[in-house]
């Protein structure tokens, strides 16, 4: 499988993304969930709010969802440990 999924770029408008490189974020400006994704073709960060449905189809496609706040401070050890892919 090579899922994509369709997200705007702030710079090159509507690009398909591979699922494996977005991110879910799960504190959106209304408490929404947001994609966070990479532009595969400009490497422009982007962030895309859902709609609960669509976080679950996300969700059930297999993308990471994060506990990173939407400004990005990470804390690896809030997962259970080894589980690397
Ligand atoms: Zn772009």
């Amino acid at each position: 499988m090579n899922a994509t999924i369709k997200v705007d770029c702030a710079r090159c408008g509507a690009v398909e993304l591979p699922m494996a490189d977005a991110q879910l974020v799960p504190f959106g400006p209304r408490g929404s969930t947001v994609v966070e994704f990479t532009c595969p073709v400009c490497a422009h960060l982007g962030r895309k709010e859902l709609t609960e449905r669509a976080t679950l189809l996300l969700m059930h496609a297999g993308v990471g969802l994060t506990t990173a706040s939407a400004d990005g401070i990470l804390d690896p050890d809030d997962s259970s440990s080894g589980e690397h892919r």
